[in-house]
Formats: structure tokens, sequence, C-alpha cells
């Protein structure tokens, strides 16, 4: 993307998530990956009257090539930590998410804003605030909920004891202290009980495997006993989910992880297709997906910190709390979550 365009979409973005006069922005690297992202951040944030400042890591070590969530490499680099914990917002270019480095930097009020999917998909699912509205009504609506139940035509049945874990919302910018949210996005979660997750998840052709970034061409037949998945059946799209959670050697990779459903209109299915570069947000954020993870929970605060983890959003499917519909076969039924074109 050209940098004038990158630098007004960073413009747009931070005016979004309230930076103004009197705040410190830093800005978040490793090695040499996206330096346009971070002269594009540092450029907007002063635009916006912020003080602003750049912190490159040296590159992460390779980690042979798997998706191993929550080496920050601000591990062992307390002062560096401490600086971004002075800033007023923090916009991480590296993939934060997971690391107790990130909840320690939310702990001292800093709001972060992680940024790492191509440019045209930032530009194209730029934020809006009605979205936010939209998003924020099925956070509250998620939080009051005892129960989640999903089922789909192709034999899901699944129910989630809800209540121990919060619930959490990205509308893909933040102007809260303290709080986290990924540019683009559109979607709310929590997670179930960790005990409490009990039945059948079915993906159908067509459900997006993340990270494999890859669309399942053969039904998958999970069956999940008291948080965790006991049984893996199906063609080759279940011998690859199995055998890269063993690849793990970790007992807790089979652990159910988030849950809930996806907001965003503007966002395509075929998403994965565009954006092959990306982490797939699009498909996260998809209008009326059902999603639901395996792996770590410590993000929702609970002790699972396993670095397994998939993201996996479902077509076609319904979602109800405490037995009300939320998604019906896909479309999301309560008016105040649909977007004002669709009521
Ligand atoms: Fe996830």
């Amino acid at each position: 993307m050209d940098f004038n365009q990158l630098n007004d979409i960073f413009v747009r973005q931070l005016t979004l998530s309230g930076v103004h006069e009197g705040e410190t922005v830093s800005v978040l690297t490793r090695g040499n990956e996206r330096a346009d992202y971070a002269d594009a951040a540092l450029f907007a944030a002063q635009e916006l009257g912020a003080n602003t400042f750049h912190m490159r890591l040296p590159a992460a070590r390779s980690t042979g090539g798997t998706w191993a969530v929550g080496d920050s490499g601000l591990g062992t680099n307390p002062v560096a930590v401490e600086a971004l914990k002075q800033s007023d917002m923090l916009i991480d270019l590296t993939f934060l998410l997971f690391s107790k480095e990130q909840f320690d930097i939310q702990d001292a009020d800093t709001r972060i804003l992680t940024v790492v999917e191509p440019a045209p998909l930032l530009a194209r699912l730029m934020p809006t605030r009605e979205l936010r509205e939209r998003v924020e009504v099925g956070a509250g609506l998620l939080a009051k909920a005892g129960s989640m139940r999903i089922t789909s035509p192709h034999g899901t049945d699944i129910t989630y004891t809800l209540g121990r874990y919060p619930t959490l919302s990205e509308y893909g910018y933040t102007d809260i202290p303290g709080r986290w949210d990924h540019w683009p996005a559109a979607f709310v979660f929590t997670g179930g009980t960790d005990d409490g997750v009990d039945g059948t998840i079915v993906l159908a052709p067509g459900d997006v495997l993340l990270p494999f970034n890859s669309y399942v061409q053969t039904p998958v037949t999970l069956t999940v006993e008291k948080g965790f998945i006991v049984d893996i059946r199906g063609g080759l799209d279940a011998e690859l989910l199995t055998s890269y959670i063993k690849s793990f050697d970790d007992p807790r990779g089979y652990g159910m992880s988030h849950v809930g459903w996806g907001l965003d209109e503007r966002a395509q299915w075929h998403g994965l297709t565009q954006f092959p570069g990306g982490m797939g947000m699009e498909l996260r954020s998809f209008y009326g997906n059902v999603m639901f993870s395996i792996g770590p929970n410590n993000e929702l605060g609970g002790p699972n910190d396993t670095p397994c983890h998939f993201d996996i959003p479902m077509r076609g499917c319904s979602l109800y709390l405490d037995d009300e519909p939320i998604v019906r076969d896909g479309d999301v039924v309560i008016p105040d979550m649909r977007p004002t074109c669709r009521r």
C-alpha cells in the first residue's frame, strides 16, 4: 500500500482509539517486520499531538514453522517492558497475545492495539463506532448468560457452561485504559468453565482452520467431554488437526478455549484466498460465524497456557444463550446486533 494511504488509515485508527495531545504512544516491532506500519503509526501519533517512540526488538528465533503463541521476545527484557508500561497506548506490531508481558502492560493501564494483518484488509475492515456498539450489545448478552449451546445441520450439538470467565469483545480499536484489541476484528467471546464443555462438534466443508489458514474439505467429528477433546474422527483434515496438536506433546492442547460469534457484515468468508499472508482476522469476524477454539484459556484468566492454539470459525451454525437464539443458521437474530440495513 502507498505510504500516504497507510499514513491515512493509521490516522483514522488512532483517532478512533482516542489518541490525543499529552499522551505517549509506543510502537513495538521485531526484526525487520512491519517497519512500514511502524512509520505510519509514528506519523499518526505525532499528527494527533501525542509523544511517540518505536521500540525494536531482535528478530524472533525460528519456531520451526509452528504458530506457538505466548513468546513475546520480552520475557527476559524487563527494562523494555517497563518502558512500554509507561506509555498510554502500545501499538503492537509483533502479536504479543497470550504472553505474560502483554497482561503486565495492560495491568499498568496501557491500552494495546495489535496490528499484524495485510494493509488492504486494515483499510477495508476499518473499524466504526456503529460496529463497536453492535459488538458491545453482543458482549452484554454473553456476559449475562449461564450456558451456550451450538448446533448445526451437520450434527454439531455442544453445550458450554458459562459464568467462570469474563466476556471479551474485539471491535478493532481501543480507547479504554488497559484494554486490548486487534485491528481488524468484530466478535465477542468467553470460555466455558474448565470442566463444563460437553458434546459433539462436526466441522463441515468450508469451515476454517486457523492457523492452518485452510478450509475444511471433509467433515471432522470432535467429541468433547468435561472441557477436553477426547476423540477426533474424519479424513485428512482430522488427521492434520490431530497430528498438529500431538506435535506439541502437551495434553492441554486438547482443552476447549474461547467461543463466540462474529459480527462484521463487510468481512468475506473467502477472505483467506484474498489475503493468504494474514492470520485470518477476516474469518474470525465474518458476520454470523460461530467460532470456537482449542488450547489456551489464559487470555481469559484461566490456567491453560499451552502454546498449541486453534481458532475455528464455522458457517451455518445456530447459537443459543440460555436457550434463547442469538445466531440461527449463520444469521444473527438479535436486531440490535444486526447492521442497520438488515433490521
Ligand atoms: Fe484464539
